[in-house]
């Protein structure tokens, strides 16, 4: 069977998205004739000002906290480092629980952070890819200077339970950070009512310009800076503020704020429609976290005996942008850490492919793609000496 070339289909959502024309649009004149830093008493200064703490609000009521429990930062990965790291700094022997499933900006720092001589226990996850609240629980010790979450999976797209994981963190007294990035802007978040103390976001994950995000810090949260320099940011993050990068964040958090209800329904719908239209073509492949609640846009397959490099590539060539391990972790992870933590034999989590669709996609390119997927993994078959 031929298989007919698809143009480009965007299906990595999780590993980065287009930023809106409005959220261009707001960016460009603080590229240009409004060059102001907002740290400036001229009216330059103070018009750019302006643009910042609007921009502030617009995340802050996104998520549900105050314009000024919010640290603007480069993006998710520098938000994880402020949180972990500025809440173990300058304490004796810190203790940290966090998740066998994490970002690396998350995991790869508290690696680091042991090899400081911090203490860290990396909480199991069930088949479903859900972190386990016994086991979480049973982690946390008086001396636990931080628990550390993700709200959703960027590989499986599976959300956690974070209310819960939140309470059992309050009863002992332990601030909770959640890094957020690919869960704020996909669906609603409440850091009230998830009893969130830390969030991470990351603009470019929904639509937003890359190389920007914040770190939401409740009021009374105790955290160290971990660069040094300049009075930004109330010290916690030092550097002259990127202003046409928070005015686009900012731009991309009012859109989201509005579109989130019809846009998750939508691509849920689509994601819905792909998802069972695959395991109807494709025998033998496996939904990863297909039980639990996930993100709307989101599928992991395993296709055992299969590189699913193999796979991303062949239909890369047919103009399908999809991955295999997550875009961060390709390079430095063979086999996924998030899948092998959910007990996937390592011959199947290797055969793993990420599709995250977005704002853009729609149905053709969903029909596009049930056709191409099938075959490309029939071809594979057919040469795999498995
Ligand atoms: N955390 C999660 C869950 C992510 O998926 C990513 C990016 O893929 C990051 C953190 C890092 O965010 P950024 O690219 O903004 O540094």
């Amino acid at each position: 069977m031929t298989i007919r070339p698809a143009g480009r289909v965007y299906f990595d959502h999780n590993a980065t998205t287009a930023a809106r024309p409005e959220v261009v649009e707001a960016m460009i004149p603080w590229f240009t004739d409004r060059p102001g830093n907002p740290h400036s008493i001229h009216h330059f200064g103070s018009e750019a000002h302006e643009a910042v703490e609007g921009a502030r609000a617009s995340l802050a009521a996104l998520i549900g906290c105050a314009p000024d429990e919010i640290i603007f930062t480069s993006g998710g990965t520098e938000s994880d480092n402020l949180a972990v790291r500025g809440s173990v700094r300058g304490k004796a022997r810190p203790h940290v629980v966090t998740s066998m499933i994490e970002h690396p900006a998350v995991y790869a720092t508290c690696r680091d952070l042991e090899r400081g001589g911090v203490e860290v226990d990396y909480a199991p996850v069930d088949e479903d890819g859900v972190v386990s609240l016994d086991a979480f629980g049973d982690a946390l010790r008086p001396d636990t200077a931080l628990a550390s979450v993700m709200l959703a999976n960027n590989e499986t797209g599976v959300v956690q339970p974070i209310a819960d994981i939140a309470r059992l963190c309050r009863a002992r007294g332990v601030p909770l950070h959640v890094d957020g990035v690919q869960g704020v802007g996909k669906i609603p978040v409440d850091v009230e009512a998830l009893g969130i103390d830390m969030l991470s976001v990351s603009a470019h994950k929904f639509y937003g310009p890359k190389g920007i995000g914040a770190l939401y810090v409740r009021r009374g949260i105790e955290l160290e800076r971990f660069m040094t320099g300049g009075a930004q940011e109330r010290g916690l993050r030092p550097g002259t503020m990127n202003v046409p990068a928070i005015v686009g964040f900012g731009e991309a958090c009012r859109i989201a704020r509005e579109a989130i209800p019809g846009e998750a329904m939508r691509i849920g719908r689509l994601r819905d429609r792909l998802q069972a239209g695959l395991l109807e073509r494709t025998g033998g492949i496996i939904v990863n976290g297909g039980g639990v609640r996930r993100i709307p846009n989101t599928i992991s397959l395993a296709v055992p005996r299969i590189e699913g490099e193999a796979i991303t590539l062949n239909l890369a060539v047919l103009g399908f942008a999809v991955s295999s391990v997550s875009a961060c972790a390709s390079g430095s992870e063979e086999t996924s850490h998030v899948l092998l933590a959910m007990g996937l034999e390592p011959d199947v989590a290797q055969g793993a492919v990420r599709i995250s669709l977005g704002a853009q996609n729609t149905d053709d390119e969903v029909d596009a793609f049930l056709e191409a997927f099938p075959a490309v993994v029939s071809r594979l078959r057919e040469l795999s000496p498995l």
